[in-house]
């Protein structure tokens, strides 16, 4: 279950110190070190996955279960505007560290220190080109 090269294994082995927000028999909790915004939370789940590629449903259910009691205090602390829950897959997508996460940022303006940048595209793809898009993925999500 843990893996030895791991960072947020010893986190969660407690052989790194972390901030924990939360703890159960699944899941832990902690404040990522960087803090892009303040409350900025980690949550992994104490099986040790690489990514969401790598993720059982139950692992995925027991994490994913947690996000929202988490977010809500979140909120109840400090009292974000609103909050990202993003993970990322991939170094191309930013991830730096291959034990899955989800991270939680809570917003406090548009300045606030996370700037998403979401360009879109729309004008490119008509219904069909969409539709064709979507039957390809369809065809590959295998239970
Ligand atoms: P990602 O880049 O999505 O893989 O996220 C990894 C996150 O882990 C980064 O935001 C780091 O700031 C955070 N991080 C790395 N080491 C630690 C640590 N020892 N304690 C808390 N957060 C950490
Ligand atoms: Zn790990």
């Amino acid at each position: 279950m843990i893996h030895e090269d791991c960072i947020f294994c010893k986190i969660i082995n407690g052989d790194i110190p972390s901030a924990k927000v939360y703890e159960d028999n699944d899941v832990y909790a902690f404040l990522d070190i960087s803090q892009v915004t303040k409350g900025h939370t980690l949550v992994i789940p104490k099986t040790h996955v690489k990514d969401i590629y790598q993720t059982p449903e139950e692992v995925a259910s027991n994490l994913f279960a947690q996000i929202p009691k988490i977010s809500k205090g979140i909120k109840e602390a400090f009292q974000p505007e609103g909050i990202n829950i993003l993970s990322n897959t991939g170094e191309v997508a930013g991830q730096s560290v291959f034990h899955l996460h989800i991270h939680l940022i809570p917003r406090y303006g548009k300045e606030d220190g996370f700037k998403p940048t979401w360009e879109t595209h729309s004008e490119d793809y008509t219904q069909e080109v969409l539709q064709s898009i979507a039957k390809n993925i369809h065809e590959k999500i295998h239970n």
